[in-house]
């Protein structure tokens, strides 16, 4: 059952995602390049060399078959939603090729909800995972960042809570990292 719930939900999902996607395949967090900053410090392996970025729900149809200069691997996570995928990379990718979260790192997307639960909306905010590697929260946090990337995050994030398989990841990473805040 769940095969044939997938089957069907799969086009919408993928629809936004790439919506998604495509609004943030330009936009930068600086308006020159914020990787000179830091050497590109996002993109560089951890020591483990199987750190990754989390894929949204239906993502990894992106990444089933080889990209020509993109060196990378899958691995099951279920840290967002059960069925879910890290992807694992050598720390060099063509742009377009970028996965989500790459696009919306240093920073991510908060969702607010009214007293009822309904009417939500996204605001984007500074990664809290972004300040052990990322420069800019500490020069300033959103004020440091181009106000033309934190809209794109946001209106990408708008765009996906319409959705439910994107609404239950993002909803399942903010009250993970809502919970790390409090310890
Ligand atoms: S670590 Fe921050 S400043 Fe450096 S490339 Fe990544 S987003 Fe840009
Ligand atoms: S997939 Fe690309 S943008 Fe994302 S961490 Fe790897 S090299 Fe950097």
């Amino acid at each position: 059952m769940a095969i044939i719930l997938d089957m069907l939900a799969a086009p919408f999902a993928l629809k936004k995602l790439r919506q998604a996607r495509e609004m943030l395949k330009d936009v930068t967090p600086l308006r020159s390049d914020c990787g000179r900053v830091c050497g590109g410090a996002c993109c560089k392996p951890d020591e483990t060399g199987e750190n990754g970025m989390l894929l949204f729900p239906f993502e990894d149809r992106f990444y089933r078959k080889p990209i020509e200069g993109f060196s990378f691997h899958l691995v099951p996570d279920d840290t967002l939603f059960k069925g879910g995928t890290r992807l694992v990379c050598t720390g060099e990718c063509p742009r377009e090729q970028r996965p989500l979260a790459c696009r919306i790192f240093p920073l991510r997307i908060r969702l607010i909800s009214d007293e009822l639960g309904v009417n939500t909306h996204a605001e984007a905010e500074v990664d809290p995972r972004a300040w052990a590697v990322c420069p800019l929260p500490e020069q300033g946090g959103l004020r440091a960042i181009s106000a033309d990337f934190t809209t794109a995050v946001q209106n990408a994030g708008d765009l996906l809570c319409r959705n439910v398989y994107m609404l239950e990841a993002l909803l399942n990473e903010q009250r993970m990292l809502d919970e790390t805040r409090r310890l």
